[in-house]
């Protein structure tokens, strides 16, 4: 166990990734069945009542970087709404633990973000469910690897997008109406927003796209004193990367091609979002912040 506080390397802060290349899963991928489990800061995370008060939605709240974002944003006073799929039930059970433990409200809504009318209304679930609404952490998203663009199902690629880009649309739309000035939204691109994989044209320029939505979008609505920034992970241990996110030979030295050597945890991520979120970072607008180990970014 590694303790936020103390001074640590941050080569060796979290262990290397065990490299059995037979952990491959269906979508969505159960975080719980992998070797390591993802670490979502359930030891270390500390709040410091950053978010006191707020009234958060967090989509793949289940597992992984919206998993640790949502057990964060709790430990800094928020009650959070998690959105996921049916079949991730047991890992939001895991998150919303963590969340109640921190004396939060915590309440999951599961559903198919493709759906656009699904993407619609869990903005409004959430809004009922905690009894308002004031910052939004979009970071669900499917990646699933493919080679070959004449290969590339149609069905594929539109579901990338509809879940990565669409349905932030559509949750943005939803929200606005209800958010007041001090609100936050927070979107999720990637390394491959600069960076695409030969492997997943579909998910990097999905990535690419939900990056300049960002810019687009803070410049709209900063007038309204509402702010959107966004988080650009590099290689993270998560249930997407061994759901077919990556070739299965990949999973062998996953992330160590980065300045740092290896893949982060998703307990490194979190704290970007908390950063974006809380009144702390009032000035920051229409940002990305790069949490990737060091590869240069534009
Ligand atoms: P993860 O699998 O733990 O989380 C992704 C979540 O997306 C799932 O838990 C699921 O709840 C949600 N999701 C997927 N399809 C959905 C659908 N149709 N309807 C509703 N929810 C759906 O993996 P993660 O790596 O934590 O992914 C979180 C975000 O981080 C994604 O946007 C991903 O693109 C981004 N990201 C991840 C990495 C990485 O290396 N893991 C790197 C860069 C960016
Ligand atoms: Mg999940």
């Amino acid at each position: 166990m590694t303790d936020q506080l103390t001074f640590d390397d941050p080569r060796t802060r979290f262990p290397k990734i065990d490299p059995r290349t037979d952990q491959i899963q269906d979508e969505p991928g159960l975080q719980s069945e992998m070797t390591p489990v993802p670490d979502l800061g359930e030891a270390t995370y500390r709040g410091t009542g950053r978010l006191t008060g707020r009234k958060a939605i967090v989509t793949g709240g289940d597992s992984g970087i919206g998993g640790a974002t949502a057990i964060a944003f709790a430990r800094e006073g928020a009650d959070v709404a998690i959105v996921h799929l049916p079949a991730e039930q047991s890992d939001a059970d895991h998150v919303l633990e963590q969340i109640r433990a921190a004396g939060r409200t915590g309440v999951s809504i599961a559903g198919d973000l493709s759906d656009a009318a699904f993407a619609r209304d869990a903005v409004q679930q959430a809004h009922e469910a905690l009894g308002g609404l004031d910052a939004l952490a979009l970071v669900a998203g499917k990646q699933v690897t493919n080679t070959d663009v004449v290969e590339l199902p149609d069905q594929q690629f539109v579901e990338t997008y509809e879940v990565n880009v669409f349905a932030a649309f559509r949750m943005v739309q939803a929200a606005v109406p209800l958010l007041q000035p001090g609100s936050t939204i927070v979107l999720t691109a990637s390394l491959e927003t600069y960076q695409a994989s030969p492997e997943r044209i579909d998910y990097a320029s999905t990535k690419a796209a939900i990056n300049n939505l960002g810019k687009g979008l803070a410049q709209q609505l900063a007038p309204k004193g509402i702010r959107v920034n966004v988080v650009a992970p590099g290689p993270t241990w998560t249930a997407l990367q061994v759901s077919k996110g990556i070739p299965a030979e990949e999973i062998e030295g996953y992330g160590s091609d980065t300045p740092l050597g290896r893949a982060a945890q998703p307990a490194e991520m979190a704290p970007a979002y908390v950063f974006f979120s809380s009144p702390e970072s009032s000035f920051v607008v229409g940002a990305t912040l790069a949490v990737n180990g060091g590869t240069p970014t534009p």
